[in-house]
């Protein structure tokens, strides 16, 4: 089978390797489409140093059922079947999180890229062994393009439901990247009147063509006076963070209600400090949390808003590639005008 190797710094080729072997109680999944996520391009672009390529990588995956293994019933897992997978991680299903519902956060958690050629192989190769509890079933009239949104959703999902979002609550998202955009998806989707911080025009634009009710920039206005002003001086309910910038945090703080919530949803590398008015947080009773990945039902939750059509993502698609136009993929996927790039298998 074909795979999509990240092999060096910035170099990315097809390979040709063997196709993996399925076990009992597996299916094999023909990948129709893989997006490029922000982890895989930071291992493209040699930010992550803690993994020695070649490695496959490639977590936000669509495709199709190819082969059952034995003890799986055919009519339940039927050759042709569009599918996707949660593929992120394997709970253990034995750690403290995994029995509290939040697997998410599983310590223990394994890539399943056992008996593969290439390490890591996954989303960017042609095929891929999954177990039954990683296969969600999609419609058959599913665009791949869409269906690939099933991961990056779920971590949106997941984080949305850190809050308690009610019809009219004001909800707050800075940065208008895909995962804020997503954002404002599903905040609208709960009934929230929302409002976005974003630098770039374009980014407020496409915001308010899904539905946001109120963009501004940042670095024109007073960030937390701006939303104190169009919220009755209160704040917002929910405030998502979606920039990696550790002193856009504080704001964020900041302009969330008394007794609301603010998500820390994007990853800041670990060791920024932010100043932390721990008095504000006392008197005003603001939760501050963060979140990763999703957890087994904000996955199902985000299959169902695709397949029922609540969520459609398609204009976060920036380009889809086939596997040897991937280095042409991988450098559009970096370019910070662009959203998701897809690779499909044809
Ligand atoms: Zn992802
Ligand atoms: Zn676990």
């Amino acid at each position: 089978m074909k795979v999509v190797a990240i092999t060096g710094e910035r170099e990315v080729e097809v390979r040709e390797v063997k196709k993996p072997v399925l076990g009992k109680n597996q299916v094999m999944m023909k990948v129709n489409g893989c997006a490029l996520c922000t982890w895989e391009q930071r291992m493209y672009s040699g930010v992550i140093k803690y993994i020695t390529p070649p490695f496959v990588g490639g977590h936000e995956v669509a495709g199709e059922i190819a082969e059952i293994g034995e003890n799986v019933d055919p009519k339940a897992y039927p050759i042709g079947k569009k599918i996707v997978a949660n593929l992120i991680k394997k709970p253990c299903g034995k750690c403290y999180f995994c029995r509290h519902g939040m697997e998410n956060l599983c310590k223990m958690a394994d890539d399943i890229d056992d008996g593969y050629e290439i390490p890591g192989t996954a989303g960017l190769g042609e095929y891929i062994k999954l177990n039954l509890d990683q296969v969600y079933f999609m419609p058959d009239d599913m665009p791949t393009e869409k269906a690939v949104f099933a991961e990056p959703l779920g971590c949106v999902i997941q984080s949305v439901n850190q809050t308690t979002i009610n019809l009219g609550d004001n909800v707050v998202v800075i940065g208008g990247g895909i995962m804020g955009q997503l954002h404002v998806m599903c905040a609208k989707a709960r009934g929230a009147y929302v409002i976005m911080s974003e630098i770039d025009p374009e980014r407020r634009k496409l915001a308010e063509e899904l539905g946001c009710d109120l963009t501004f920039n940042p670095m024109e206005e007073d960030a937390v006076q701006f939303v104190k002003d169009h919220t009755d001086g209160m704040g917002a309910e929910a405030v998502f963070n979606t920039t990696a910038v550790a002193a856009v945090a504080e704001q964020a703080i900041k302009m969330t209600a008394p007794g609301g919530t603010v998500v820390m949803y994007s990853s800041v590398h670990a060791g920024k400090e932010v100043p932390l008015d721990v008095g504000y947080v006392h008197s005003k009773g603001v939760k501050i949390t963060g979140t990763k990945s999703p957890s087994v039902r904000s996955f199902t939750e985000s299959v169902n808003c695709l397949r029922k059509g609540i969520i459609d993502p398609s204009r976060l698609v920036s380009g889809v590639f086939t596997p040897e136009q991937c280095k042409e993929a991988f450098e559009t996927a970096l370019r910070p005008d662009t959203f998701r790039c897809i690779i499909e298998y044809k």
